[in-house]
């Protein structure tokens, strides 16, 4: 189809791509001085007095941030039904087991009072997830966490860069926050990640297990007298690290993300104004609660009943018109390892359930046109009207 437009494209400009070019030229392609400017560069972005550790991938990051918090066998961690695999399968590199929640209905977002119902004498931590960009309500998981002793690693998959309350997510106090810059993510390294701490021992924690257990502070390599090439290994750690082929490519998306974010925001508008008499549930746009910004990573509507087809039927006749969906997110009780493993039901999540068998992500990325979006409003009212 030569008229095809997708779901989602990364949003890439000359200056990523000659930032790419003097690394492959400068003979330093992997972790380097790129990778540090970045870090340095997503820091100040954040402000808050956070450090940020830039990773391979946000899965690297959620494990490296589980790992640091010592997570381990025999320990309970809280995770939403309603997110990717990964919020939960990093639980399980840890030997721990993840305890799955259903959602709030309006945002999908983690339901404080079924994971307050949820929490054993095992329980250890809770990854709330920003779906789509929208924060959580995380004063009631701060007062819930803080009751009952647990942490909380914040899944900000998709929540870069929003704001609850005033304050940017990666600054609001959880123990950590992970963002992720896969390449339909609001921006990208291809693949990549960042952790993001206030806590000094969980930065430092994280920077020796990101790369091999290899400790620059087991001894003094200043006052001792070994080379320049000594090292020493504390941990059997992980290789985590991000190539500076992709933060060359990150430090330019961060230049734009205000831009990027500003253009995501109208766009979501427009699309809530053209939508909104369909037969359709819109997305919450956080304009509820005072001083939250939404980052719109997605732009989900959910197929009312009365719209009288499905929403796989909706998806194909979408796709007729050269116009790519997708679904987010198969909920994690519906997928056969975490079924299977943990004995889980539909009826156990019936909001997640629900959700998913109506929800259908539209074409929404930076790079789309006016024209685009208005081809997919077009078309959208033709199939629902
Ligand atoms: C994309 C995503 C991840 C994983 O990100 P990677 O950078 O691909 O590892 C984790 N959680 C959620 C909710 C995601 O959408």
């Amino acid at each position: 189809m030569n008229n095809f437009l997708p779901f989602s494209l990364p949003d890439i400009g000359e200056e990523e791509i000659n930032e790419v070019v003097d690394s492959l030229r400068s003979g330093w392609i992997t972790t380097g001085p790129k990778a540090k400017r970045f870090e340095e560069d997503f820091q100040a972005y954040l402000g808050g007095g956070v450090g940020a550790i830039a990773v391979n991938s946000a899965t690297s990051g959620l494990h490296l941030a589980l790992e640091a918090l010592g997570v381990t066998e025999g320990d309970e961690v809280i995770v939403p039904t309603y997110t990717f695999t990964a919020t939960a399968e990093v639980v399980r590199y840890l030997g721990a087991t993840p305890i799955f929640v259903d959602s709030e209905v309006d945002t999908l977002n983690i339901d404080p009072q079924l994971i307050e119902a949820a929490i054993t004498k095992r329980t250890k931590a809770i990854v709330p997830v920003h779906f789509a960009g929208l924060p959580c309500n995380m004063n009631s998981i701060f007062s819930i966490a803080k009751k009952y002793g647990l942490r909380i690693v914040e899944d900000a998959a998709h929540a870069f860069p929003a704001k609850y309350e005033g304050n940017l997510v990666g600054t609001l106090g959880s123990d950590v926050t992970v963002f992720s810059f896969y390449a339909n993510k609001t921006m990208t390294t291809a693949e990549g990640g960042m952790l993001v701490s206030a806590n000094e021992d969980i930065l430092a924690r994280a920077r020796v297990m990101r790369l091999h257990g290899i400790s620059k502070d087991a001894f003094d390599r200043y006052q001792s007298k070994k080379p320049s090439w000594y090292y020493e290994v504390i941990e059997p750690g992980f290789k985590y690290n991000m190539p500076d082929i992709c933060a060359a490519i990150g430090i330019h998306q961060l230049k734009k993300i205000d831009k990027f974010k500003a253009r995501r925001a109208l766009m979501a508008n427009r699309y809530t104004e053209a939508l909104s008499d369909l037969p359709v549930i819109l997305p919450n746009n956080g304009k509820d609660v005072l001083g939250t910004e939404h980052a719109w990573h997605l732009y989900t509507i959910r197929l009312s009943e009365c719209a009288g087809l499905s929403r796989d039927k909706f998806i194909e006749l979408m796709m007729k018109e050269g116009l790519g969906c997708s679904v987010h997110f198969i909920p994690l009780h519906k997928h056969p390892i975490w079924r299977n493993t943990y004995q889980l039901t539909n009826e156990q999540f019936p909001v997640a359930d629900k959700a998913y068998s109506s929800i259908v992500s539209i074409p929404f990325f930076t790079k789309m046109s006016d024209e685009d979006q208005i081809r997919v409003i077009i078309t959208m009212r033709n199939i629902l009207e």
